[in-house]
């Protein structure tokens, strides 16, 4: 079963090295920005964008600075990774201290104590007390990417079953995995094959909106069977809650009916938690909210404090079916992310981060509801406020519809970063606001970003 846990009804400022406010002193973008942005056209190819038009030049806590002095309030953690801020003094002092020792050795050459350390982190840490293994690389495409070869290996089956929706990478497998076209995949195919694409539970969507998490999960299964046979499926990868596809969380009772069934049918079951993971929704991973134990967990974004790190850990029988090299990299592991990961989650316990998830769970979640029904409610252009801890988000649609209005989303993250506060969108179809503020942020910075979101809301509708 899950755990019951507690919430924190407040949000108490931490020590910051930057001021913790918003601060204008320029337009946004300002002139260095700008001239930055000419530079960058020149040599930087228009296929990497970048989401905002404003350059970095240092960021704290909740506060990201620009290269013209103006300081926003961050609501996206650089898509969830500065959990512990971007420059948490744990952090910054293991990788000073790491780095005058040595950079880099290579585990596959050299092994270092670092690595070891994180494993034994990541086996404590993650759901379930059965014998563990972790395996470290660089990206959590490279996790997602490494999940499927054990998976494959272990199980000696080649299907892989994935969900509408879902993102998992840019590589080529990952490509494959994912589900939407642009600009993730369109015409960067062939794509792997074995990969078959199943129904998500996306309860605001749903056709039948009485239909349950496990009708939905048996709608899954049932496909699965008839399309590929539970013997010769290999894995169902899966996000707890959905991240570039729109912040979804399945009905309860979706991922335990799947993992149920994974396990009578000797599949591994995958859970993708590169973005739901360390502390972001409330516990350590999103797998926890309903009692999930995975089989293999790939895990990226908030390990490590923003040092590139990702991990798979899982079964031990699993992991240990690989011959020996048959998993690697140069870099996986490095020391200075395996330093920096260390601290991180020596912060996420002391800082209780789980609990300040939760916290900034219960301060937003009310205040964009009772939003959506000033709005129109169920008529208006909120058509769904979900998420979990500090992994939230609000779905516009036009108003009378489920239609999504992908326009009026764009506009308002657009209005937002004019005001000084950084907001992401995602979606399938580009019309979702997602929150994802450092788990350090006070409660007032905090209030101050969602004022102005509100007040961006209320223009664009
Ligand atoms: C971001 C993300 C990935 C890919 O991670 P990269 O480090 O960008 O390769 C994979 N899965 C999920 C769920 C993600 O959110």
């Amino acid at each position: 079963m899950a755990p019951t846990l507690s919430t924190p009804t407040a949000l108490p400022a931490l020590e910051a090295r930057l001021p913790q406010r918003r601060e204008l002193v320029t337009e946004v973008p300002g002139p260095r920005s700008r001239e930055l942005q000419e530079r960058r056209a020149a040599v930087v190819p228009r296929g990497a964008v970048s989401s905002m038009p404003v350059y970095a030049e240092d960021a704290d806590g909740g506060v990201i600075r620009d290269v013209d002095g103006n300081s926003f309030v961050d609501l996206g953690s650089g898509i969830a990774v500065t959990s512990v801020g971007a420059s948490a003094p744990a952090v910054v002092a293991a990788v000073r201290e790491q780095v005058e020792h040595f950079t880099h050795t290579c585990f596959m050459v050299t092994p270092y104590e670092g690595y070891v350390r994180v494993a034994e982190e990541l086996a404590r840490l993650t759901p379930g007390d059965h014998a563990k293994r972790t395996v470290l690389f660089n990206s959590g495409a490279e996790a997602v990417e490494n999940a499927v070869k054990i998976a494959r290996l272990a199980t000696g089956r080649q299907a892989v079953v994935v969900f509408d929706h879902a993102y998992h990478g840019r590589t080529n497998l990952t490509m494959g995995l994912t589900a939407k076209t642009m600009p993730y995949k369109t015409n960067f195919g062939p794509f792997a094959p074995e990969i078959y694409r199943m129904p998500m539970s996306y309860p605001y969507r749903e056709e039948n909106p009485a239909l349950t998490g496990p009708e939905a999960a048996r709608r899954a299964i049932s496909q699965i069977e008839k399309q590929i046979g539970a013997g010769s499926t290999a894995a169902i990868l899966i996000e707890p809650i959905q991240g570039e596809g729109g912040f979804i969380v399945p009905a309860e009772g979706f991922l335990p009916t799947l993992a149920d069934w994974a396990r009578e049918n000797g599949v591994v079951f995958i859970a993708d938690e590169v973005q739901s993971g360390f502390c972001r929704t409330g516990a350590w991973f999103a797998s926890e909210h309903e009692g999930v134990v995975p089989d293999l967990i790939t895990m990226a974004k908030g390990i490590a404090g923003g040092m590139p790190l990702s991990a798979v850990t899982g079964r031990a029988e699993l992991l240990d079916a690989v011959h020996p090299g048959g998993l690697g990299g140069t870099y996986g592991g490095n020391p200075v992310a395996c330093a920096a990961a260390l601290a991180t989650l020596d912060t996420m316990r002391e800082l209780d981060l789980a609990g300040r998830a939760r916290a900034i769970e219960a301060l937003v979640v009310p205040r964009l509801r009772a939003l959506a029904e000033e709005l129109g409610g169920a008529q208006g252009p909120i058509g769904d406020v979900r998420g979990r801890g500090a992994m939230l988000a609000v779905e516009l649609v036009k108003p009378g519809t489920q239609e999504p209005d992908p326009e009026t989303t764009k506009a308002v993250a657009a209005a937002c970063l004019a005001e000084g506060v950084l907001i992401l969108t995602c979606g399938t179809h580009g019309n979702v606001i997602r929150l994802l503020p450092p788990l350090v942020i006070d409660e007032q910075l905090l209030g101050d970003g969602l004022d102005v979101l509100e007040t961006a809301i209320r223009a664009a509708v």
